[in-house]
């Protein structure tokens, strides 16, 4: 394995050597929890961050220069194609999209009027909604689902996942296929994580090495907590989803709200949880 670098909120690209992700950060970091941080801004904030993997990225915000620089490790193959994600970090939530080759699956959605963002982040690397074959919703929260109307118009030719429990509750126009353990979408396993809500998944990426947790889990500025007890449900289940995420292998973690862990990700879950 070779070094990690987060260089820091403001130089937002970060390095991830680990079967050669390339690790994407849109603008900075504004991390709150859902429903409280709505008033939180982050400084310096740039939409225009790129990076393609092999590749060295530069990034010039459009108010604020972002200069940031990354290097990938050896390509991972999956399929044959270079494997990356994308954090389009909307200001106090975030969607990430996983790629592989040419191909893309969008985790999240953001809060309402999102779609302009996550469209950049595609343009950012040569790719636009067309890529997009994979919807995944973690969970039915508005700061997750508020674009999926928007998003599902724009990926035309994409297919909607949600959790069961959480899918009467989403309200999209497109009807979400229920997923859950023992579901793969994209080649990503489907974790079911209730909780923070009865119908919360997580995704993980197993053969790279990512969880994306949507709000089972919370960065906490480089570590992981548990779920936020003011907006989850059933606090009981959802510590018992920690120690279940923990019992997987994972280098990254990518938060619905705060800053990736980029190492030792399902060993700091796994912690968490024996705490
Ligand atoms: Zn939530």
């Amino acid at each position: 394995m070779t070094t990690h670098r987060l260089i820091n909120r403001r130089m937002a690209i970060a390095e991830m050597g680990k079967a050669g992700l390339a690790v994407v950060v849109f603008g900075t970091a504004a991390c709150s929890d859902e429903g409280a941080g709505a008033t939180t801004t982050a400084p310096g904030t740039s939409p225009t961050t790129t990076a393609t993997p092999g590749t060295n990225a530069t990034a010039a915000g459009s108010t604020t220069t972002l200069a940031s620089t990354t290097t990938t490790g050896p390509a991972a193959t999956t399929g044959g194609a270079p494997t990356s994600f994308q954090r389009v970090n909307l200001q106090f939530v975030s969607a990430y999209i996983l790629y592989r080759g040419g191909e893309a699956a969008l985790v999240d959605t953001g809060v309402g009027g999102s779609a302009a963002a996550i469209q950049a982040a595609l343009g950012e690397a040569g790719l636009d909604w067309d890529a997009i074959g994979h919807v995944i919703l973690t969970h039915k929260h508005p700061d997750h689902v508020g674009s999926v109307d928007e998003v599902m118009t724009q990926a035309s030719g994409a297919t909607l996942y949600a959790g069961a429990a959480d899918i009467p509750e989403i309200g999209s126009a497109t009807a979400p296929q229920a997923v859950g353990d023992d579901d793969s979408v994209f080649d990503l396993e489907i974790i079911d994580s209730p909780g923070h809500t009865p119908g919360h998944i997580s995704v993980l990426d197993a053969a790279t090495g990512i969880l994306v947790t949507g709000d089972a889990l919370n960065g906490t500025g480089g570590g992981v907590g548990p779920p936020d007890p003011g907006f989850s449900e059933d606090m009981t289940v959802a510590m018992e989803s920690v120690l279940k995420l923990g019992g997987f292998d994972y280098e990254v973690a990518l938060f619905g709200h705060g800053e990736p862990l980029l190492e030792g990700a399902s060993a700091a879950v796994a912690a968490l949880a024996a705490g």
